[in-house]
């Protein structure tokens, strides 16, 4: 670089690249040279005896980019090399740290402007270096210490007397470990007695070598301990002037400190490893762990392992509706927390997205990784405080067991994602162990979806209805929508088995709009066939989907003017979960429902985390206690305790509250003694075909 030109070679065989390459970097005082292969770019760095920075694509059509690198680096080890490329495997990362590679882009470049500036990096480095090795060259072959000491070189000089042991440290040497000019003396112990330990027989064998003759320079780098107690890395070199019978009278050279760059490599290793959201090894460091765990359980059959693999459901939506420095503060939560389920050896990872998986090394049994799942569960299914808002959710976990037949950590991977997609079709918040029997699994998925949208074309979905009670006086007050699916084949298929899956793929919108259609279509003809009743009502559930669907208060706001329904005649049902997942827009979708005079019901009431007083804050106009609860009352104190809980703190708060489930008089009466206002359930009635309602309500029973 003696012209002051920086020479730039660029080695990559699509065109375009060249020519986005050179638009970018065209500048003067820039020498740029292109090669499409290892073999032209053998021929360039022929032609040319100095290269000072190279950028190079990983593959290239006759080797790879670590190829030319390699050949520059031999040549030339001040040379700059950024290689361009994603870190694919363990094996390139490790490649290009050993090469000494200074920086590394990703194709497609998407900041240009981050290239032009790391290689403006690059050439200052170059640069920098180069000028330090001539400094260095003339010291060593002259007097000129003082000057070069006054040019504010990095170096600090030292010169030994090997005769009289003296020895003269230049103040930017003493400077490098801490010390002011008249600390340090000049015996050469203030230098050995300062060389960390593991470093300082290396060091002195070295200078021995290089004295005795059998070294042509001393170089070496090492740590150095400085006055605050820390160590300083320093890269030092000399060389020894010889009388006329080769005897070694003097030696003298310079110390730099490399402190700088020594953990700039470090932080690039760690870097090409991780992942930089949450800090948490990456899916190239997973896979090399998990590699050894595989090779592990090949050589010893009584070592076991598992895979569990997560993602945490909806992610998304949270994403989207509070931004992405919030989800990515949300990723970091979420992995502080994985790290407080696992056990030393264990690793957790993020493979990318919202998904993570943690390797449980040397595991006893398999109960043990249903444990972890299940704590991964609790834990992050409490609440997250994210940028001041708290923010719930949920993961799907799919394990796989490590056996003796597994040699790839790939395929571990694979089956703890069928499993994990079994757990989401199962409907989200579970974790499934693998088992081969679902390996074809995801056809099942992908069929279920087909299936689904031929049922929707040719309307094979029907609602039932299940009767909601008053218990003030026993009257049918209500009734609520329960989709099911008239397959043609399978017969009637219950809405646990296709909601979830329709939940995933969106066809949830069509469905519930399905849905809403038939529900007021309903209660409309039930309110003009009984007109001396008191206004029926249909309430209907909204998945979380839906509810975070634009387009849901249009479609509610539609139905309800073409069926002509009284006001109150439509419900909407909306479970704890959906509203808690995405409280933001969920507050202001609400909202907007109210407008239209619909009212709310909070469903499955007590499986979530929310709090009666939060929610107070939404316009909610009634609970349904979850089944969970209401099934035990009576058997377990403590249900009934939650069960009075509710009821007292939902009345104080105005909302009315439907007790769910209610199948025995046992229930019922408890219910009634805890004045609960309605309740729903097998004891009054299944969900029942439409006609069946009708002549339910025809007698006109009171329970
Ligand atoms: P959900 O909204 O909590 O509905 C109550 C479920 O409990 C219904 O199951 C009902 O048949 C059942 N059930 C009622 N009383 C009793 C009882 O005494 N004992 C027992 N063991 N079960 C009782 P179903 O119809 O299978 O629906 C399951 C879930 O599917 C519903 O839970 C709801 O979350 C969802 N779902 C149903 N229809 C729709 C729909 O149209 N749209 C959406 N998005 N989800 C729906
Ligand atoms: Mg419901
Ligand atoms: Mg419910």
């Amino acid at each position: 670089m003696s012209t002051n030109q920086l020479r730039i070679l660029v080695v990559d065989d699509e065109p375009v690249v060249h020519a986005v390459i050179e638009e970018a970097l065209r500048a003067p005082g820039r020498e740029l040279l292109f090669a499409s292969s290892v073999g032209d770019a053998g021929q360039i760095i022929k032609a040319n005896t100095t290269i000072d920075v190279a950028l190079l694509d990983k593959n290239l059509p006759d080797g790879s980019g670590f190829d030319v690198g390699r050949q520059l680096k031999e040549r030339d080890p001040e040379v700059e090399v950024i290689l361009m490329t994603g870190f694919a495997t363990v094996d390139s990362a490790v490649d290009a740290v050993k090469l000494g590679v200074f920086d590394y882009v990703t194709k497609p470049f998407d900041d240009i402007n981050r290239l032009v500036l790391q290689v403006q990096n690059a050439g200052e480095k170059v640069r920098l270096k180069r000028e330090h090795r001539r400094l260095v060259a003339r010291l060593l072959d002259s007097e000129q210490r003082y000057t070069l000491a006054t040019l504010g070189a990095n170096d600090g000089l030292w010169d030994w007397d090997l005769l009289t042991e003296q020895m003269y440290f230049a103040p930017r040497w003493k400077d490098i470990v801490g010390c002011s000019d008249v600390e340090i003396g000049s015996s050469p112990e203030e230098w050995f007695s300062r060389i960390h330990p593991e470093d300082a027989v290396r060091v002195r064998s070295l200078i021995r070598t290089h004295i005795d003759g059998h070294l042509p320079q001393f170089k070496d780098e090492h740590r150095m301990l400085h006055k605050d107690g820390t160590y300083r890395w320093v890269l030092v070199r000399g060389v020894a002037t010889r009388d006329s019978t080769g005897r070694a009278v003097r030696m003298a050279g310079s110390q730099t400190d490399i402190t700088e760059s020594r953990l700039a490599e470090q932080q690039m290793q760690y870097d090409a490893l991780h992942d930089a959201v949450t800090f948490l090894p990456n899916r190239v460091l997973f896979l090399d762990r998990l590699g050894q765990a595989v090779a592990r359980a090949r050589r010893r059959t009584d070592y076991r392992f598992a895979v569990v693999l997560l993602d945490l459901d909806r992610f998304k939506i949270v994403n989207d509706s509070l931004g992405h420095t919030s989800g990515d503060e949300l990723l970091g939560a979420a992995a502080r927390r994985l790290e407080t389920c696992m056990r030393a050896g264990d690793t957790a990872a993020r493979l990318g997205g919202d998904e993570f998986a943690l390797l449980l090394d040397d595991l006893r049994n398999l109960e043990d990784a249903v444990h972890v799942a299940d704590r991964i569960q609790t834990e992050l299914a409490k609440p997250l405080n994210i940028s001041g808002k708290e923010v719930f959710v949920t993961s799907s976990i799919g394990i796989a067991v490590s056996n003796q037949t597994y040699s790839r950590p790939e395929d571990l991977l694979r089956d703890a994602d069928i499993a994990m997609y079994r757990a989401k079709a199962q409907g989200k918040a579970r974790h499934v162990v693998f088992d081969p029997a679902m390996q074809g699994r995801p056809v099942r998925l992908l069929e279920l979806d087909t299936a689904l949208r031929r049922a929707i074309e040719r309307r094979e979905f029907l609602l039932h209805y299940q009767p909601i009670i008053a218990l003030d006086g026993g009257r049918i007050v209500g009734f609520e929508a329960l989709v099911r699916w008239q397959h043609p084949e399978r017969g009637m298929v219950g809405p646990g088995e296709f909601i979830p899956v329709a939940e995933e793929t969106g066809l949830i919108i069509p469905i519930s709009r399905l849905v809403l259609e038939d529900a007021s279509r309903q209660v409309r003809a039930w309110q003009a066939h009984f007109p001396a009743l008191p206004p029926l009502y249909v309430s209907v559930n909204i998945s979380t989907r839906h509810l975070m669907f634009p387009g849901l208060v249009e479609d509610v706001s539609r139905v309800m003017r073409e069926s002509a329904a009284l006001p109150n005649g439509l419900r909407l049902e909306i479970t704890e979960s959906a509203v808690m997942e995405n409280a933001e827009t969920a507050a202001g979708v609400l909202e907007a429902l109210k407008g239209l005079k619909v009212q709310i019901y909070m469903d499955d009431f007590g499986t979530g985390y929310s709090s009666l007083s939060y929610l107070h804050r939404l316009p909610i106009d009634s609970v349904k206690i979850d089944r969970s609860f209401v099934s035990s009352l009576g058997k377990e104190g403590e249900n009934s305790v939650i069960v009075h809980t509710i009821i007292t703190l939902a009345r104080a708060l105005g909302m009315e509250v439907i007790a769910e489930g209610v199948e025995t008089a046992d229930q019922l009466l408890q219910l009634r003694a805890l004045k609960c206002d309605h309740a729903q359930g097998f004891f009054f009635a299944k969900p029942m075909a439409p006609d069946a309602a009708s002549a339910l309500l025809e007698r006109h029973p009171t329970w």
